[in-house]
């Protein structure tokens, strides 16, 4: 069932080349060990796990789903995942990135995120458990007591306990201000929490000891809306002093969602009767500290989507290079055979450059972003980290729009490369597109995060994070915008920047009059901010390859052909997201709901 091999040369050309994370790691004291052996080593690691371990179980995983059992209200993961986890738990993989106060191995985020690049690529749904558990411990970490601390925290980076985020319920996803559980105080400090919580992720597995649930829900009296909201840590089995798991804390789940794809991972519905859970940081304030772990998972989310990009990416070229239909147009090239491989017909090449392009724009882009988190939270300078945090949440919301858009793109440009045979099951491709549709959902749909991005990011500050971060971009430009052989590259990212210094100066004064025009502008205007962002990154590659590309490598030939493509027939499509993100909001509301 096709393959999965780890990009790590583009990774190390990312890691090292690029972004000269070796050098960068330096001036963060908690890192300054971390040099280039001991990334390469983690890579090779990581890539020998996630192929051998867990891309055999993906298609199997895809078809023999979760299983619920309403009697004992369990629920029993696909063949080979708990095995599976109990590899990676014994393999120290989920300590990776943690803080060795708790157990952690204290590597940097920055390489966490190329594991986790690796993982989705294997193995999508099976990647969640882990990937929901590293949330829970941020939160916690950021947000809990002294005491949840050293009793939970050890746990989630061990691995033996996973975690889940519970915020949506029936009547509520997006708009969490009208939930409903509720939890009352018990005298000994705990709250008992009653409610209902759909969709969970999660929820209820078998592949661990014990679950951390962490719940939104109202205290007594709570101000309406979200300003009325408290985070609770829920745990299935209540632990004792020592870290045993004791008693079974009301928490069930109450079924299991048949859905569209990752089918190996169980979305749940919670019923919470009386519960007992301990508050996470202040009461009513539980949607900031939920934040933390909403961050985490959009980040994640496009990390989901880098995978998908990749692991069809690599599969379609492989199918490309071996199916033979049709002669090139330019006469044979495989004359001895029937036909030529369809590698030859240039929209066959259209499509795969599309994944590749997107796959290598994506991992640049957030190894940058990962590596931003590690200067926020452990660059010695306030100033610093102040920066590289206001950077991370500007670009958050690209991490998750942007590159699960173009997943979806991607994973099935990769689907239509394998013709009638991509639309099969037996080939696996129609899994990756139907995987790769609900990471534009969950974690907040692609529409909250372009309203995200634009209303409370950009012009909630008045366009000061993005300005900053379009220092870097001009001061790119400037320094090679002399070198005529990189003007291929360095005129289309000018020339977004300044459209993109425009676009915004333009809806901000629109939104001014109308509040919806930020509503009917927001979509199309993330795709063009996200194609800015790659512009930047495929322009800087574009540079060092150009420097190599007599080096005798052809990586690099690859590269400096791969940015082209990007800048020709991917980057152009601004001119039309501009257009309509400028056409305003009448078009879209000068019918009534009933004319409709
Ligand atoms: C497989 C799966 C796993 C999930 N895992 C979890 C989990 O682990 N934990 C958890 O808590 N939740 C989880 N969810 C829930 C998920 O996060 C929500 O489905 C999502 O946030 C959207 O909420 P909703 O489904 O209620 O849609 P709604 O909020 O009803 O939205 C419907 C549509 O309206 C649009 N819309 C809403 N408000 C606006 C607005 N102001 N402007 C423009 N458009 C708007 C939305 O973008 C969307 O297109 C999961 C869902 C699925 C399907």
């Amino acid at each position: 069932m096709g393959q999965y091999v780890a990009p790590i040369r583009d990774m190390q050309f990312v890691l090292h080349e690029l972004l000269k994370v070796e050098e960068e790691l330096k001036a963060l004291p908690d890192y300054s060990e971390v040099d280039a052996d001991i990334i390469n080593q983690v890579l090779e690691e990581g890539g020998k796990f996630t192929s051998e371990v867990l891309f055999p179980l993906n298609h199997s995983g895809d078809r023999e789903g979760c299983h619920y059992d309403g009697a004992t209200k369990t629920v029993t993961t696909p063949k080979g995942f708990k095995e599976a986890y109990k590899q990676y738990v014994e393999g120290g993989w989920a300590a990776l990135a943690c803080d060795p106060e708790y157990g952690g191995q204290g590597l940097p985020v920055v390489m966490n995120n190329s594991f986790y690049e690796m993982l989705n690529s294997s193995n999508q749904a099976w990647t969640m458990y882990p990937g929901l558990s590293h949330g829970a411990y941020e939160c916690l970490k950021e947000h809990g007591t002294d005491e949840q601390k050293k009793l939970y925290l050890p746990k989630l980076v061990s691995g033996e306990w996973t975690g889940t985020m519970c915020l949506t319920e029936p009547h509520c996803g997006t708009d969490l201000g009208m939930l409903r559980s509720k939890a009352l105080p018990q005298a000994d400090g705990s709250w008992l929490i009653t409610g209902n919580k759909i969709f969970i992720s999660a929820g209820e597995h078998d592949m661990s000891e014990n679950i951390l649930h962490l719940v939104l829900a109202r205290v007594p009296d709570a101000p309406e809306g979200s300003k009325g909201i408290s985070l609770f840590l829920v745990p299935k089995f209540l632990p004792n002093a020592d870290g045993s798991v004791g008693e079974r804390n009301p928490i069930f789940c109450g079924a299991i969602e048949e859905k569209m794809g990752i089918h190996g991972n169980s979305t749940c519905q919670m019923n919470l009767d009386g519960a007992k859970g301990w508050i996470i940081g202040q009461p009513n304030k539980g949607l900031q500290a939920m934040f933390v772990f909403m961050n985490a998972a959009r980040l994640g989310v496009g990390m989901q989507s880098l995978g998908l990009t990749e692991v069809a990416y690599q599969n379609a070229l492989i199918y490309a290079k071996d199916r033979i239909q049709m002669r090139s147009l330019t006469g044979p090239k495989n004359p001895e055979k029937p036909a030529d491989p369809i590698i030859v017909h240039p929209d066959v090449r259209r499509m795969l450059l599309t994944g590749k392009a997107y796959a290598e724009g994506a991992r640049a882009f957030t190894s940058y972003v990962a590596l931003q988190i590690d200067r926020e939270l452990h660059h010695p300078d306030a100033d610093v980290r102040k920066e590289a945090g206001d950077e991370v949440a500007l670009l958050t919301p690209i991490v998750k729009a942007f590159i699960t858009d173009n997943a979806w793109i991607a994973t099935s440009e990769a689907m239509q490369v394998y013709g009638g045979h991509g639309y099969i099951s037996e080939w696996g491709m129609e899994q990756y597109v139907r995987d790769a549709r609900i990471n534009l959902i969950y974690e907040g749909t692609n529409t909250v995060q372009s309203l995200d991005l634009l209303g409370r990011k950009i012009l909630g500050d008045n366009g000061a994070k993005l300005r900053k971060f379009g220092e870097k971009i001009k001061a790119f430009v400037e320094e090679n915008g002399l070198d005529e052989n990189l003007s291929e590259f360095i005129t289309p990212l000018g020339d977004l920047g300044e459209k993109v210094t425009k676009l915004t100066m333009e809806i901000g004064m629109k939104a001014f009059q109308n509040a919806d025009e930020v509503g009917a502008a927001a979509v199309p205007y993330l795709r063009v901010v996200g194609h800015l962002v790659y512009s930047y990154f495929f322009a800087q590659m574009a540079k060092i390859a150009l420097e190599k590309q007599d080096s005798g490598d052809n990586f690099y030939k690859t590269k400096l052909a791969t940015a082209r493509f990007y800048f020709a027939r991917l980057q152009p499509e601004t001119a039309t997201l501009i257009r309509q993100a400028r056409s305003g909001s009448a078009n879209l509301m000068a019918l009534d709901a009933d004319l409709f």
